[in-house]
This record gives C-alpha cells, sequence and structure tokens, in this order.
C-alpha cells in the first residue's frame, strides 16, 4: 500500500515587519512611499519593492538596474532573505546542507554572490565617470577603441558567460577615463543577461557617458549554458555587433573599427 503524504500545517515563523526594522534615517525611503498602501505589508522586504516596481512600472527583469530601489541598508537584508530562500532550494535539490561542511554556507554564499557579485550591475549605480572636455582647437577627433574582459551570466540558465567587448568610438566633446569604459561595460554585463542585449546596454551607457554618437560595440564570448549543458560545445563562441552613427554609416569607419579589433586579438588574444 502506497504510504501516503500528509501535509504539515506550515507554521509560519514570526517575521519582524518592516516598519520596526527599518528605523531609517534616510528622509524618503521605498518604505515611506509604501505607507497608506491599502494597509498591507509584506513579510519579506523583497516583496516590498517588487510590488513597489509593479505599482510604479518599473521593468525589473534580469537585465534592468534598480539601483534607485535598493539602497545599501535594502541590499543586507535582501540577501538574508536570499539566503533563507537559497536554502529551501538546497533542501529541495535534497542536499544536506547541516552535516555537509561544504554545503553548510551554501546558501548564505550564493545570496551574497548575486547581489555583490554576478549581478552586483543592477544593483549597482552606474559607474562614476567624470567627463573632461574635448573642445580646444587641438581635440582628439580619432577614432577610440578600447578591450574590456566582461564576465556575465546568462539569464535563462544563470551559467557563467566570458569574453570580452571590444568599444570604439569617434571621440565627441567630451572625454571619460580609459578605464570607465570597462567599468561601464562590466557594470552592463554584471546582471542576468543575453549577449544581443548586452552589447546594446554597453553602447546606449557609453553614448550616455561620452556624448558620442558613433559608437561601435563588439562583444565575443563564450557561454557556460553551451558548455556546461545542453550541447556541452566547448569551444562555441558567439558574436554580437552593435553599430551606431558613422560606425553603421560610414564603411571606412566601420572597417578601422574591425581591423583595430583584430590589431587588438593579435595582441592579447582571448
Ligand atoms: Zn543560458
Amino acid at each position: 500500500m502506497n504510504q501516503k503524504f500528509i501535509p504539515h500545517p506550515v507554521i509560519e515563523a514570526e517575521r519582524p515587519s518592516f516598519k520596526s526594522v527599518n528605523a531609517s534615517p534616510v528622509k524618503e525611503t521605498a518604505l515611506d512611499v509604501m505607507a497608506g498602501d491599502g494597509g498591507y505589508e509584506e513579510a519579506y522586504l523583497g516583496d516590498h519593492l517588487r510590488f513597489k516596481m509593479k505599482r510604479d512600472g518599473k521593468r525589473f527583469w534580469a537585465g534592468d538596474n534598480i539601483s534607485e530601489y535598493v539602497t545599501d541598508e535594502f541590499k543586507e537584508r535582501l540577501i538574508d532573505e536570499a539566503a533563507e530562500a537559497f536554502e529551501t532550494v538546497l533542501d529541495r535539490l535534497l542536499i544536506d546542507r547541516e552535516n555537509d561542511p561544504n554545503s553548510k554556507g551554501t546558501a548564505k554564499r550564493l545570496a551574497k554572490m548575486y547581489f555583490n557579485e554576478v549581478m552586483a550591475g543592477r544593483y549597482d549605480p552606474a559607474p562614476d565617470a567624470t567627463a573632461f572636455p574635448n573642445d580646444s582647437a587641438d581635440r582628439y577627433e580619432g577614432m577610440l577603441v578600447v578591450r574590456s574582459e566582461l564576465r556575465s551570466m546568462c539569464s535563462h540558465h544563470h551559467q557563467p558567460v566570458s569574453g570580452v567587448a571590444y568599444i570604439g568610438i569617434i571621440a565627441a566633446n567630451k572625454l571619460i577615463g580609459l578605464s570607465k569604459y570597462t567599468r561601464i561595460a562590466q557594470w552592463c554585463a554584471r546582471r542576468g543577461t543575453l549577449q544581443e542585449e548586452l552589447a546594446n546596454d554597453i553602447a546606449r551607457e557609453i553614448m550616455k557617458a561620452t556624448d558620442a554618437t558613433d559608437v561601435g560595440v563588439y562583444v565575443q564570448a563564450v557561454h557556460g549554458c553551451c558548455e556546461n549543458r545542453g550541447i556541452m560545445a566547448h569551444s562555441s563562441l558567439t558574436q554580437t555587433t552593435v553599430l551606431k552613427g558613422a560606425f553603421k554609416d560610414d564603411q571606412s569607419t566601420k572597417k578601422e573599427f574591425f581591423d583595430n579589433i583584430k590589431l587588438q586579438q593579435d595582441f592579447a588574444p582571448r
């Protein structure tokens, strides 16, 4: 005879409410904005913020930056909440997180890794890219191509994506420090992404930071979701290109960009 599974009634752990926990010195927090919202108080800060973004019509896909909703003080709490949820995931995967020494702190490690590392670009504001004027008589008018190493992860499987972006611009009226191109690219990459979207995101943010209208972004990456699972292809390489302004319309600019990429690849093959 089959043993019947009788579910236990779920005992809801008493969770402190936000209003008591979050005695924030900040004047207007997301929680203040929540006040008077039908009197409903969610048990998790993550739910609070999720509902708030929904009400605001704010998109919060894996590749979207939501830093305006996630303050540093919130982040600590969100990490604790995610750790609790990861404990449940490990339990459901039947991994003994009580006795396996390697799995003991895994839930918290995963939560911290998501917020502070692999998806940091969702929660952190854009890197500060101070612009310098490039408007004197002997201004730089040439092409600039920066090679940026990228680490990302695919939204579909949360598998690592690693590669390089080549960012080309024709200098406009302002310039940013060379390292800022890479900081911006990495900020775009450290989210759940699709490579096609990532190349677009980098182009958009570089245009924003530099005022340049002539921008090219070429991304070359290998995807864990093709290497570690699925087709298990170890050498599959995906290339995406986004061209704006002269990079798109002017054949010689386009050629110069790809010639530069070739030179860079000879210099530092990935
Ligand atoms: Zn994938």
